[in-house]
């Protein structure tokens, strides 16, 4: 075997392909991963679903795999391929599993599921498939590079800075990769005998991309928190004849917050930093559009907030609230990364501590009366203290008569101080990519299998469509862990 020959490369250092090279390997294949930039432990998730693992086991979960799939199917008005669904629902638990039992317990760590993680109402229908990567003091523990080291010890090659330029085909047959180095713009070519693996995320960040595939994504979104998804992998598939997903997914947080005035169409900042992070953002506060008109019940998925703002001017909302919401916020009982304290990763002091700072900068407007408050957020006075009114009146007798908000959701907003944000969406990453099979293969047009090309991830597509269905927490992760390791042991099997 010369240097450049390998028996499966796979292509993107993630969730996704950390889990693939780690797999290919354990089935004895020779593996070089690649990935554009130089290290990409961070990105390794700390909310991780499954179903049937020994954590949920431990903390006698029992999840109803038909109720959660057809709530999925349902939730993507079957807009997505069941059997996808499938496999993942029964393969999660066998990933998770091996995560935990070879990364995370030599370190020191493990899984804890979420028993009480459940709601019942039927836009809040939600499911206890959250597992969050700790220790025994309830600290939360980065594992990536845990991954990384793994794969390592298995036998696989890692070279960063190396970017998938274009995929090499003999006879329709998928045999390389041609790459470029990120900072020297060498273009070097490797072979793969067995498979190429595309997990290469999304496309959030690269804004032609978007404006083609998702143009309302465009607009309800102000942050992109994935700066590095360019698409580039699913391009290099799509040059050799893949199919992909003909409408968008999206998994977007409500937390974007924004200076009074902002345009959407002007304003999309693609960053890591905690640029107008506006966590509270994801609390079902009274939310109303830039009219100052409450128009939906806000006690929904996160992204539901957004997709609503995109049917009222402007494509924001604004979050009213007082000092004594902040006092009260264990009473809105929410789920997944918004749960206040452990296992959530907001407590109240904290949440208290990131208004302060975006009051600072200009993000949050905060006021002694209503009336200051409409002139400071630049919404009409008369419909600010309406809504407020009306809201205060049924959060007083107990009942949402306007939009049926869960009455235990229904905090007063009385006495100042008062504070209030213009926000919009976190694109945390794009959902839709390219079709594959339930072996993780990439289809053409046609719905065949293009020879040893796979995809997982994020950059694989037919399992989300339109919003993500956030109260199935970990998804997305377990999505791009679980479909990577199934990636990896088909490629390695192949001759
Ligand atoms: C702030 C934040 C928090 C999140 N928290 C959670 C959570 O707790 N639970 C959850 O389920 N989901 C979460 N998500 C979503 C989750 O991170 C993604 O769904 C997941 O990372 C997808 O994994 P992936 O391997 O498919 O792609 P990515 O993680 O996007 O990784 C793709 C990799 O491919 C590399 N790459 C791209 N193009 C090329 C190329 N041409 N050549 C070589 N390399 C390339 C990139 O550098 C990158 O390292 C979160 C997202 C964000 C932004």
């Amino acid at each position: 075997m010369n240097m450049n020959e390998y028996d499966v490369i796979v292509v993107g250092a993630s969730n996704a392909g950390g889990m693939a090279a780690c797999a290919a390997a354990e089935k004895g294949a020779k593996v070089l991963v690649i990935d554009k930039m130089n290290s990409t432990g961070f990105l390794y998730r700390l909310s991780i679903a499954a179903v049937g693992t020994k954590a949920q086991k431990k903390a006698g979960i029992e999840i109803d795999k038909y109720k959660l799939i057809n709530y999925l199917s349902a939730f993507a008005q079957d807009n997505v391929d069941q059997k996808l669904l499938w496999k993942w629902v029964n393969n999660s638990a066998e990933t998770v599993d091996w995560l935990e039992d070879n990364v995370l317990k030599p370190h020191g760590s493990h899984l804890y599921a979420q028993p009480d993680a459940e709601y019942h109402t039927l836009i809040n229908t939600a499911f206890p498939t959250e597992h969050d990567v700790t220790n025994d003091k309830h600290e939360d523990v980065f594992y990536g590079k845990w991954v990384v080291e793994k794969a390592k010890e298995l036998g696989a090659e890692f070279l960063w800075q190396t970017k998938l330029e274009h995929l090499i085909t003999e006879n329709g047959v998928v045999t390389g990769v041609v790459t470029k180095n990120t900072k020297t713009s060498e273009v070097k070519k490797f072979r793969a005998k067995k498979g190429v693996i595309i997990c290469t995320g999304g496309y959030g960040s690269n804004e032609a991309l978007m404006a083609k595939w998702n143009p309302l994504g465009l607009k309800k979104n102000v942050y992109s928190d994935s700066p590095r998804d360019d698409g580039s992998g699913q391009v290099a598939a799509l040059e050799i004849g893949a199919w992909r997903d003909e409408e968008p997914a999206e998994i977007i947080f409500d937390r974007g917050s924004v200076p009074v005035g902002t345009n959407t169409n002007e304003y999309y900042v693609k960053s890591w930093e905690d640029v107008g992070y506006f966590w509270m953002g994801s609390y079902p506060l009274l939310k109303l559009n830039l009219n100052g008109e409450r128009v939906g019940n806000e006690s929904a998925p996160y992204e539901f907030d957004m997709n609503r703002a995109t049917k009222q001017p402007g494509y924001l909302q604004v979050a009213i609230w007082n000092d004594a919401t902040m006092d009260n916020l264990q009473k809105f009982h929410t789920l997944g990364c918004a749960r206040l304290n452990w296992p959530g990763f907001y407590n109240t002091e904290e949440n208290k501590q990131e208004i302060a700072t975006r009051i600072k900068e200009g993000f949050i407007q905060k006021a002694s009366t209503i009336e200051e408050l409409a002139e400071k957020l630049n919404l009409p006075v008369e419909n600010l203290k309406a809504s407020v009114n009306t809201y205060n009146k049924m959060c007083a007798e107990g009942e949402d008569t306007q939009f049926g908000k869960e009455d235990f959701r229904l905090l007063p907003i009385k006495e100042g101080a008062f504070y209030g944000a213009v926000y919009g969406g976190r694109l945390l990453a794009t959902l839709d990519g390219l079709r594959v099979n339930t072996k993780m293969q990439v289809l053409n047009k046609a719905g065949e299998a293009i020879p040893h090309l796979y995809a997982a991830g994020n950059a694989s597509g037919g399992f989300f469509w339109g919003s993500y269905p956030d109260h199935v927490p970990g998804l997305t992760c377990s999505h791009a862990q679980t479909f990577g390791r199934l990636a990896g042991q088909q490629a390695a099997c192949n001759n």
